[in-house]
């Protein structure tokens, strides 16, 4: 009788305790895979050709972004507060906090900086970034995480929203995964309660095939199970659906009991897939599902289509949904 001896990598993947719930960010390469993947899809996209100068300039944005991450240290959540989270099942840099905000701003002024002396920026955008003062910019971060019922400036509000990932990425980035709670709700994320912008189903290791969502803010990545609603938690009435027959590797997940849809990218169809770049540059699909009846369960941090507009979200509606498993 042959024995068939399993490699590392097969024991792991079929270990159902090595399942892997959480993927902090690593900050030497979240954003630069995102640039990378927006500068391709702004000159290679076929569900967005028109967005191609957007997506290039917010390519800019996470090169300026990666260009940072690397040279930050900042400080820690206490001891005490990673406890008192982790006891309340609570988020440790929860994204409406005003302790999350300190150390924020030196790190929003340089890579504003940044993106002026690149030379790059549109001259409305230019404008905006030139006009805020240290105060504007506060504020404008605060009601860009709704924290504050202020007007945002839709002009500047995705470079302010660049600062505020590159600050709280490079934090989580710092965590361990024993430091991240488990929280009752699902559908937000761990690190900083913040909603998922798209999900990825990932390839390689003791991610293999597995689904993760990615947070819009820290790019923290937190498992789901697949043919479930990131919005609502349903695993009833899953359903996918692409624009074109041979683009496999992006789908929009939609669900039929809270009739909302997420983005979800396979890396197994293309390993260069980023769930924030991919959902950015496929408006086409964005169109298609509106006008199927679905609405996006959240929006895309570097876009923001203007005031009154409710793209942002509506996590909380739907909480009694959120114990079912
Ligand atoms: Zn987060
Ligand atoms: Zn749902």
């Amino acid at each position: 009788m042959v024995q068939r001896i399993l490699q590392p990598l097969e024991i792991e993947s079929t270990d159902h305790v090595s399942i892997a719930r959480l993927r902090l960010p690593e900050r030497s390469e979240v954003f630069a895979l995102r640039a990378q993947r927006l500068r391709k899809l702004s000159v290679d996209n076929p569900l967005g050709q028109a967005f191609g100068p957007y997506l290039a300039l917010m390519a800019g944005v996470a090169e300026a972004q990666h260009a940072i991450a690397g040279t930050l240290e900042l400080p820690m959540p206490s001891d005490a507060a990673i406890d008192r989270a982790q006891s309340h099942r609570m988020p440790i840099l929860a994204a409406m906090d005003e302790e999350a905000l300190a150390g924020w701003q030196p790190v929003a002024q340089r890579l504003i900086a940044d993106l002026i002396a690149h030379g790059t920026l549109p001259p409305d955008a230019l404008a905006a970034l030139r006009a805020l003062t240290p105060d504007t910019l506060d504020e404008q971060a605060q009601a860009i995480l709704g924290m504050r019922d202020l007007p945002v400036d839709g002009m500047s509000a995705p470079f302010i929203m660049a600062a505020l990932q590159l600050h709280r990425t490079v934090l989580a980035s710092q965590l361990r995964e024993s430091q991240v709670p488990t929280l009752d709700v699902a559908t937000v994320c761990p690190c900083c309660g913040s909603l998922p912008v798209a999900s990825v189903v990932r390839i390689g290791g003791r991610y293999q095939g597995l689904r993760y969502l990615q947070c819009g803010l820290c790019a923290t990545e937190w498992h789901m199970v697949r043919v479930k609603c990131s919005h609502c938690e349903s695993t009833e009435g899953i359903s996918y659906h692409v624009v074109e027959e041979h683009h496999e590797a992006l789908k929009a997940e939609t669900c039929d009991q809270c009739h909302h849809y997420r983005k979800i990218v396979y890396m197994e169809k293309d390993a260069t897939v980023e769930p924030l770049a991919d959902d950015l540059a496929s408006l086409a699909l964005d169109v298609m599902m509106a006008e199927a009846g679905y609405g996006r369960a959240s929006g895309n941090p570097l876009l923001w289509l203007g005031e009154g507009d409710d793209e942002r979200g509506d996590e909380g509606s739907d909480a009694d949904d959120a114990d079912e498993r």
